[in-house]
C-alpha cells in the first residue's frame, strides 16, 4: 500500500461533503478547478493517527450518470483516479433520496465508506436509523456522524483504513430491473465481456447499464473502443426500449431508477428506519405496502390473490379447452377418413395431431395462467411476494436472491427452469447459488402444468383449481426442504443477508397485460411446433418400429379373417331368412366387438415389440414399485427430452391401435377408463413427473451455470431418486389404504 492514501468524499449536494472537508485538512488545502470546465476542485492533506491522507471533496450529485457536468466529474475522478476509498456522505434525515447515489457506487463495485451525516438533524425530527442493520443490508461499513462537531469521525477512520485494506475483494452489487431489462442485459454481458469493452475500467454490467441509460459518454467511449460491438449492443438497447415502450410506456432509465428505488425501499423497510413521526410523507405505494406486505395479513393476501388466480385460470379457460380439443379430435376423424391405412395415416393422426394436440390443447391454460402473471408482475405486485418470501428464504438456506429463480422457474406455475437457471446469477454466495440452481426446477414449469392439469381433470376432476394451487405449494415445500437438505449437507455454509426491489406499484396497461401474455403464450406455442413435434414424431417412430414379426402379423390377420367371414356369412343369412333379426344382429356386434378386441391386442403386441415398448417394459421391473406401467415409462422417459413430450407421449401410447377404429375418445377419458389408471396411481405419476430430472435444456443450462457437467449429473440423479421413492411411497400408501379402486 502507498504511504499516501486517497480517499475522495462524495454525495448530493448539502450532505456536508464541505464542511466535512474542512474539518479534516483545517488550512491545508488547495482550491482549483477540474481540467476544462468550472467546476471547484478542492484537494487537501493531512495526517490522522500516523496514516497520511490525500483528501478530495467531489461536487455534490444526485446520481452518477452523464446528466450533467457535476456527475460527469465525480464519476470520472472515481473511476480514473481511482481513490483508495469513496467515503460517500450521506444525509440521515433524507437517506432514500440520498442513498439513491450510494446504490450507484455499489454497482460501480468501488470500495465504499458511508458517512451517515446530520443524525444531529435526523434525531430533531424524530428519525431513527439503525446503522449497523444499515451496513449489513448494504454490505459496506455504515458510520453514523456530526461533521459540524465531529462526532464520530474516529469511528469512519477505523472504517475508512480497513476498507482500504479489503479493497482487492470489493465486487460490484448486482440488482434487478425487472425480467425485461435483466433478459436484455443478460444477452449483453457475454458480448462485453468477450471483448473486454470498456471492462478494465468499469464491471460489465455496469456498461450493459449505461448503453440502457443511453449514457453519450460511454457510448462515445465504446465507439472508440469498438464501433461494430457497440453498434450490436444498441440494437438491442433499442429493442427493449421499444417493448418498454409499447407494453409499459415507459423508458430503460426509468426502469432502471425504479428498481434502484425500490432496492432502497426495501432496505429501508427491513427495520432500518424508524420515525416517531410518520405525518403524511407517506406517498401511495408505501400505504398500499403497509398492508400488501404486512408480517401478518401480507402472507394471507398472497394467498388469496395466489388463489384468485388459480381460480381464474381454471373456471374461464374451459370452455376454450373443450373447444380446442373438439378440433382436434374432429381433425382425427378427418384424416381417419381421408386417408387410407399405413404408416403414414398412423404417423399423422398417433405423431402428429395427437402428440401436438396434448401440447396446444393447453393453450387457453397457459395463456390465462400467463395473464395473470403478468396483471402481478406488471402491477408491481410480484416483486411483494418476492419481498415477503425472502423471509422465508433465508430459514431455508437460501438467499433472497433465490426468490425470482424460483417464480421465473415456475413458483406460480406456468415458468420455465431454463430462465430460472440463468437468473441464479445475481446470487453472490457460490453455495446459495448452487443450492438456487439445483432446486429451481422444482418449480411447475409451463411443461409440466398441461400434464399435472390432465391428471387432475382425469381422477380428481371436481376440484381443478384446487388441486393445482396444491401442486404449486407441494412444489415450493419439496423445493426448500431440499434446498434445506442441501444447504445442511453437501453446500454447508453462511447465508449472506439480502435486500430486493420494491418498485412503485403501476396500473398494468391492457395493451401491456396482451403483449406480455402473448410473447410468452406464443414461445410455447413454437416450442410445440418445433423441437416437441420432432420428439413426438421421434417417439411415434420409436413405438412403431420395428414392426411385429410377420407371422404373427399373419397370425392376427387370420383370426380377423374368421370373424370378418362369420360377419359375411350372416348377414347372407339375414339377406335370406329375413328373419329374428334381433338375435342375429346381436350375434354381429358380439362378433364386431371380438374383431375390435384382436385389432387392439395386435397394436398391444405391435407397441411391446417396438423400441420404446421394449425399454417400457424393461423398466417395469422398476417403475412397478411405484405403479407405473410401460406405456406411462415410455412417456416418462420421452420427458427428459422435454416435460410437453410426457403428454404428447402418453396421448401416442393410448391412441396407438384406434386407427381403424373410429373411436376419438379424448385421452383424458382414455386413461380414467384404463384398467392401470386410478387415483393412486395417478398421484404417484403426478409427484413423479414433478420432482424428478429437469428436463434435457435445464441440464444443459445448469451444467454451463454451475460450471460443471458433475452438478447437472448430480441434479439428474438426485431429483429421479427422490421423485421415485416419492411415487412408490404414494403409491404404497395409497393401495394399502385401499384408495386405488
Ligand atoms: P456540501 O454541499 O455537501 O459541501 O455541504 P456543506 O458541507 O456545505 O453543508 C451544508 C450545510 O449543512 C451547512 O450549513 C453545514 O453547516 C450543515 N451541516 C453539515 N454537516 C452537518 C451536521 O452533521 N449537522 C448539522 N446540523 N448540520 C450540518
Ligand atoms: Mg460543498
Amino acid at each position: 500500500m502507498s504511504s499516501t492514501l486517497s480517499i475522495a468524499l462524495a454525495g448530493n449536494p448539502n450532505a456536508g461533503k464541505t464542511t466535512l472537508f474542512n474539518r479534516l485538512t483545517g488550512a491545508r488545502q488547495h482550491v482549483g478547478n477540474y481540467p476544462g470546465v468550472t467546476v471547484e476542485k478542492k484537494e487537501g492533506f493531512f495526517t490522522y493517527k500516523g496514516h497520511e491522507f490525500k483528501v478530495t471533496d467531489l461536487p455534490g450529485t444526485y446520481s452518477l450518470s452523464a446528466y450533467s457536468v457535476e456527475e460527469l466529474v465525480a464519476r470520472d475522478f472515481i473511476v480514473n483516479e481511482r481513490p483508495d476509498v469513496v467515503v460517500d456522505i450521506v444525509d440521515a434525515s433524507n437517506l432514500e433520496r440520498n442513498l439513491y447515489l450510494s446504490c450507484q457506487f455499489l454497482e460501480l463495485g468501488v470500495p465504499v465508506v458511508i458517512a451517515l451525516n446530520m443524525i444531529d438533524v435526523a434525531q430533531s425530527r424524530g428519525i431513527e436509523i439503525d446503522a449497523t442493520r444499515l451496513a449489513e443490508l448494504l454490505g459496506v461499513p455504515v458510520v453514523p456522524i456530526v461533521a459540524r462537531s465531529g462526532q464520530g469521525i474516529d469511528e469512519l477512520f477505523a472504517a475508512i483504513l480497513q476498507t482500504a485494506e479489503i479493497k482487492k475483494t470489493i465486487h460490484p452489487v448486482l440488482l434487478r430491473y425487472g425480467s425485461d431489462l435483466d433478459q436484455v442485459i443478460s444477452e449483453m454481458l457475454p458480448l462485453i465481456e468477450e471483448n473486454n469493452l470498456l471492462t478494465n475500467q468499469y464491471p460489465a454490467r455496469w456498461i450493459a447499464l449505461k448503453f440502457l441509460e443511453h449514457d453519450d459518454q460511454i457510448l462515445e467511449k465504446a465507439r472508440q473502443a469498438n464501433a461494430d460491438l457497440t453498434n450490436k449492443l444498441l440494437q438491442l438497447c433499442e429493442a427493449v426500449t421499444a417493448h418498454l415502450q409499447q407494453t409499459m410506456e415507459v423508458y430503460p432509465e426509468a426502469v432502471i431508477a425504479d428498481h434502484r428505488y425500490g432496492y432502497i425501499k426495501s432496505v429501508l423497510h427491513q427495520g432500518v428506519i424508524r420515525e416517531k413521526f410518520v405525518g403524511d410523507r407517506l406517498y401511495t405505494s408505501d400505504k398500499i405496502d403497509k398492508i400488501v406486505t404486512h408480517r401478518l395479513l401480507g402472507p394471507l393476501i398472497m394467498a388469496a390473490i395466489l388463489y384468485g388466480l388459480y381460480t381464474f385460470t381454471f373456471n374461464y379457460s374451459t370452455t376454450l379447452v373443450d373447444l380446442l380439443a373438439s378440433v382436434f379430435s374432429a381433425a382425427d376423424t378427418w384424416v381417419n377418413t381421408l386417408l387410407p391405412d399405413g404408416p403414414l395415416k398412423s404417423m399423422i393422426i398417433s405423431g402428429v395431431i395427437d402428440g401436438m394436440g396434448g401440447v396446444l390443447g393447453f393453450v387457453p391454460i397457459i395463456m390465462f395462467m400467463f395473464f395473470g402473471i403478468a396483471v402481478l408482475e406488471d402491477s408491481g405486485y410480484l416483486a411483494r411476494v418476492a419481498f415477503m418470501m425472502d423471509r422465508i428464504f433465508h430459514f431455508f438456506g437460501l438467499h433472497g436472491s433465490s426468490v425470482m429463480p424460483f417464480i421465473v422457474s415456475g413458483g406460480i406455475a406456468g415458468g420455465c427452469a431454463v430462465p430460472g437457471v440463468m437468473a441464479t446469477r445475481t446470487l453472490r454466495s457460490p453455495k446459495e447459488r448452487m443450492a438456487t440452481l439445483l432446486t429451481v426446477p422444482f418449480m411447475n414449469c409451463g411443461a409440466k402444468l398441461p400434464v399435472l392439469t390432465l391428471l387432475i381433470g382425469a381422477f380428481f376432476s371436481a376440484h381443478q383449481a384446487r388441486y393445482m394451487f396444491l401442486a404449486t405449494m407441494a412444489a415450493w415445500l419439496v423445493a426448500l426442504i431440499a434446498a434445506k437438505f442441501l444447504r445442511m449437507t453437501v453446500l454447508r455454509g453462511e447465508s449472506t443477508p439480502f435486500v430486493m426491489e420494491l418498485p412503485p406499484y403501476r396500473f398494468p396497461t391492457l395493451r401491456g397485460l396482451v403483449i406480455h401474455t402473448w410473447e410468452r403464450t406464443w414461445q410455447y406455442i413454437k416450442k410445440a411446433g418445433t423441437v416437441i413435434l420432432g420428439i413426438s414424431i421421434l417417439l411415434w417412430a420409436m413405438m412403431t418400429y420395428p414392426g411385429l414379426p410377420q407371422e404373427k402379423v399373419d397370425a392376427f390377420a387370420g383370426q380377423r379373417q374368421v370373424i370378418e367371414e362369420k360377419l359375411q356369412a350372416m348377414q347372407g343369412n339375414n339377406a335370406v331368412t329375413g328373419t329374428d333379426i334381433g338375435v342375429r344382429q346381436d350375434g354381429g356386434s358380439e362378433l364386431k366387438a371380438e374383431l375390435n378386441a384382436i385389432n387392439s391386442k395386435e397394436a398391444q403386441a405391435h407397441l411391446r415389440n417396438s423400441l420404446a415398448g421394449r425399454i417400457g417394459i424393461a423398466l417395469e421391473s422398476v417403475s412397478r414399485y411405484a405403479g407405473f406401467d410401460w406405456r406411462t415409462n415410455i412417456a416418462l422417459v420421452g420427458g427428459f427430452a422435454a416435460k410437453e413430450v410426457i403428454i404428447s407421449t402418453l396421448g401416442t401410447a393410448y391412441s396407438l391401435g384406434d386407427v381403424s377404429s373410429n373411436d376419438t375418445t379424448s385421452l383424458k377419458e382414455r386413461l380414467s377408463g384404463d384398467p392401470h389408471w386410478n387415483p393412486v396411481v395417478a398421484l404417484a405419476v403426478l409427484a413423479f413427473i414433478m420432482f424428478y430430472a429437469p428436463c434435457f435444456v435445464t441440464i444443459v443450462c445448469i451444467a454451463r451455470e454451475a460450471g460443471s457437467w458433475k452438478w447437472a449429473f448430480f441434479s439428474m440423479t438426485f431429483n429421479t431418486i427422490f421423485a421415485f421413492a416419492l411415487a412408490v411411497c404414494i403409491y404404497r400408501i395409497g393401495m394399502f389404504l385401499g384408495l386405488g379402486g
